[in-house]
């Protein structure tokens, strides 16, 4: 059985304080509210994450993952940070290929595939984001939009480090617009992806890939999505600033 999964992506919001408190609040709701054994991760910025990683030491299905690295092992690349210096905060995962950081940090596929390779070096475990924009969904072009960033991001893995990977379906004009995916177009292109890897690396591993669905996801539409038979869980952005919100939509897989 995969694993089911609800990820926050705090983006760049919380100051120190703030995203502290956010973090304390949703792993008392968690450690209160929470019975099955979904898996949370919190993906705050890097301020933080040396000190949720501790906090979160103390909840048993709470993680902490990064939202950015630098391809590079380390060395003179000013103001950036490293994988191994994000995994030595006690993160273990690390958000790759969200649609911000490649349309406005013009982050390629091919970069994005280095930066896989570096995060799984240092232990750090990818939650690798494709999905396509609405010029191209309303062309018709989805599913060579997505299968093209899948063969170059992650399909050059070994099927054993492909089986460490998280991936997320993120339709960019779902993201932060307040539009959702209907429950089918999700699944439509959840089954396209397993499809895929299926084809790449064989049944078993496509059965055991989580698949996250992400863009506009709340309390009230994430029940139908995450009923749905391929989609695994939920990286949510907006709703994760909000402890209520993020907890309820975790609670769904209760
Ligand atoms: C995201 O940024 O990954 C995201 C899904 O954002 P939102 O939930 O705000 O659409």
């Amino acid at each position: 059985m995969r694993k089911k999964i609800v990820a926050g992506n705090w983006k760049m919001n919380m100051d120190y304080q703030e995203g502290i408190s956010l973090f304390s609040e949703v792993a008392n709701m968690v450690k209160d509210e929470v019975i099955g054994n979904q898996q949370i991760i919190v993906c705050s910025p890097f301020i933080h994450l040396h000190s949720i990683a501790s906090l979160a030491k103390e909840s048993e299905n709470v993680s902490v993952g990064a939202q950015n690295i630098h391809q590079e092992d380390a060395g003179a690349y000013t103001g950036e940070i490293s994988a191994k210096q994000v995994r030595s905060t006690g993160a273990e995962y690390v958000i790759l290929g969200h649609s911000e950081r490649r349309a406005y940090f013009g982050e390629s596929d091919e970069l994005l595939a280095q930066k896989v390779n570096i995060a799984l070096t240092h232990g750090l475990i990818p939650i690798f984001c494709i999905g396509e924009t609405r010029e191209e969904r309303e062309a018709g072009d989805f599913f060579d939009v997505i299968k093209t960033q899948l063969e170059k991001g992650v399909f050059h893995l070994s099927a054993s480090d492909f089986s460490k990977i998280i991936l997320a379906y993120e339709p960019v004009w779902a993201i932060g617009t307040g539009l959702t995916a209907s429950p089918e177009q999700a699944q439509e292109v959840h089954a396209f992806i397993r499809k895929q890897i299926e084809a790449k690396y064989g049944a078993a591993v496509a059965d055991e890939t989580s698949v996250l669905y992400g863009g506009s996801c709340n309390p009230k539409n994430a029940p139908d999505l995450f009923s749905q038979p391929d989609i695994d869980g939920g990286l949510i952005g907006g709703a994760s600033l909000k402890s209520r919100d993020f907890t309820d939509i975790v609670k769904v897989f209760n």
